[in-house]
């Protein structure tokens, strides 16, 4: 969907709304949320490169307004990066 039918298909309340997001950098942050989603679909381990298949592990961490989320595909590795991220 091309950002005009977007802005389109939304009625004066949504587009007030949006405007507003947009004034105080809402929409900035939930467009990096949705770019953040598309870089998990080439999950690879990042402590050993490996490609994650169905069973690797989750890790989410972080703040409250700024979660992280790190993916392992095993556990040594998801032992490794909390060590790391200890430090
Ligand atoms: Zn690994």
């Amino acid at each position: 969907m091309s950002t005009n039918k977007l802005l389109e298909n939304l009625n004066y309340e949504e587009l007030i709304d949006l405007k507003n997001k947009l004034v105080d950098g809402e929409i900035e942050k939930l467009i990096k949320i949705k770019l953040e989603k598309f870089k998990n679909t080439n999950k690879v381990c990042p402590v050993c490169n490996t490609p994650i298949g169905e069973g690797g592990l989750t890790l989410i961490f972080g703040s409250a307004d700024f979660k992280r989320k790190a993916e392992f595909d095993a556990v040594d590795c998801l032992e490794y990066f909390i060590s790391k991220i200890r430090k």
